[in-house]
């Protein structure tokens, strides 16, 4: 892509309401706009890197076996009635109506649509287990949606349904999402950590959710600094005043706070801030039942479902990924959700040399796949420079003075070095690195 032709609206102004880094460089970079209260634009760069995401989350899930599927946003308030959720749900459930009067709910989640999907399609214990999934738009009217993409109103979430013959096989099922999920949140590049997320049962295996460890983030979790045990303070503390109580304390108060219950493996536990980014959660026959979705079992008896359910949410990462990676200048993306790898950038456009050796580059990179954007705009190099720290490339490709000692040099936005190299070998060089 050409800078100069490209949709990337960087600003310096920031919404009042737009108190985290993520909410603030997401908006100066131009990825994202804000089209009312929790509700969102993605441009270009946001969408390429909504894309990223997706497909890596696709990749690992069809990798496990899971079949995707596109259910329809729009559902009818029935289904909610037999599930019994229509009350529960309440007003974070957008209703309604259409023309003839009918009611219709916006999907906060799929678990009604999803069983009666299978319900009647899938009759025998053979064609079990089955796993089907969808990234697909959710609207939930949050009481108070903030912090940008963290806490919208209409947002993207993965989530997939299983359906078992017994319980043990539905159990595997939740280990191996437990293992996809990791897998997932490797390849993005991000620190995280499960943790146990039932009622009141430490060790319990009922839910478990995924954090994204960050200063920022709304959840408290209590977790072991010599095993992987770790459990969201909800499941550890009783009473709402105790749970309330820690979380109006500051980060650092928390971190120094000693925790007397230690965890079993004999380790010390601390507390960490999270954003939650998954969860994973044994329904067994809650809705199957509730919904009178069927299978036969080896000896022709009915039986309802076993089922689990396992939720991302996708453009929750992509503002996870700069809670976690950022400094004051702007977004520092990870080498597998950045919207470039490669920025390169000609210091003065009017310099023949510069510009030459830059459409070269520009164009060998592009003939090897490189995702490599090229600032071509007539623009002072401290501007294009600042830019460039905004929105986050891991690599930018300066070709400036330098070269007409025959160097250029590679700027790193994360370590904030920069190296000359010498021009012969500025594409091998790029190449090793990304
Ligand atoms: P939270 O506790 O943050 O409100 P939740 O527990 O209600 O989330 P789930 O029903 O578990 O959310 O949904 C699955 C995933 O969808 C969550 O783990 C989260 O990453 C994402 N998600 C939920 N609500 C929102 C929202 N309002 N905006 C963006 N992502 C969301
Ligand atoms: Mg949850």
């Amino acid at each position: 892509m050409r800078r100069s032709r490209a949709f990337i609206p960087t600003t310096k102004e920031v919404p009042s309401d737009a108190t985290l880094p993520s909410h603030q460089f997401l908006i100066r970079g131009g990825f994202i706009n804000q089209q009312g209260a929790g509700l969102y634009n993605y441009l270009p760069l946001g969408k390429i890197v909504l894309e990223k995401i997706r497909s890596i989350v696709k990749d690992e899930l069809d990798k496990a076996g899971c079949n995707e599927v596109q259910l329809s946003f729009v559902t009818p308030m029935s289904l909610w009635e037999r599930s019994g959720r229509s009350d529960a749900m309440g007003k974070e459930m957008l209703r309604i109506k259409d023309r003839h009067e009918n009611e219709f709910v916006l999907s906060p989640t799929n678990e009604e649509a999803m069983v009666e999907l299978v319900k009647n399609r899938v009759t025998s214990y053979k064609d079990l287990p089955l796993n089907l999934y969808q990234i697909n738009t959710k609207f939930r009217d949050e009481a108070r949606p903030r912090y940008g993409l963290l806490r919208g109103r209409e947002f993207l979430m993965k989530d997939g349904y299983s359906f078992h013959a017994t319980k043990e096989d539905m159990v595997r099922e939740f280990d191996l999402m437990e293992e996809t999920y990791k897998k997932i949140f490797t390849r993005l590049g991000l620190d995280f950590r499960v943790v146990q997320a039932d009622s009141g049962a430490i060790g319990g295996t009922g839910s478990k959710e995924f954090h994204v460890l960050a200063d920022s983030g709304e959840d408290t979790l209590v977790v072991c600094e010599s095993c992987d045990y770790g459990a969201n303070i909800e499941t550890i503390f009783e009473s709402e005043e105790e749970i309330d109580a820690l979380n109006e304390k500051s980060y650092e108060e928390l971190q120094s706070q000693n925790i007397e219950e230690k965890c079993s493996c004999g380790g010390k536990l601390s507390f960490k801030k999270g954003i939650e980014v998954g969860h994973i959660f044994q329904l067994g026959d809650r809705y199957s039942s509730k919904l009178e979705a069927h299978f036969n079992d080896e000896n022709g008896r009915a039986k309802p479902f076993e089922m689990a359910t396992f939720g991302i949410g996708v453009s929750r990462l992509i503002a996870s990924v700069i809670e976690q990676n950022h400094d004051e200048n702007g977004c520092i993306w990870t080498k597998s959700t950045a919207p470039y790898l490669v920025n390169i950038m000609v210091s003065n456009i009017k310099d023949e040399a510069q510009t030459e050796l830059g459409e070269e580059l520009y164009t060998k990179l592009q003939d090897a796949k490189v995702e490599v954007i090229f600032d071509d705009r007539k623009e002072r190099f401290g501007f294009k420079m600042k830019d460039a720290e905004l929105i986050g490339f891991p690599y930018t490709v300066i070709i400036g003075k330098e070269l007409a000692n025959g160097l250029v040099q590679i700027y790193n936005r994360k370590e904030k070095t920069k190296v000359s190299v010498p021009v012969g070998e500025i594409y091998e060089k790029i190449m090793e690195l990304i």
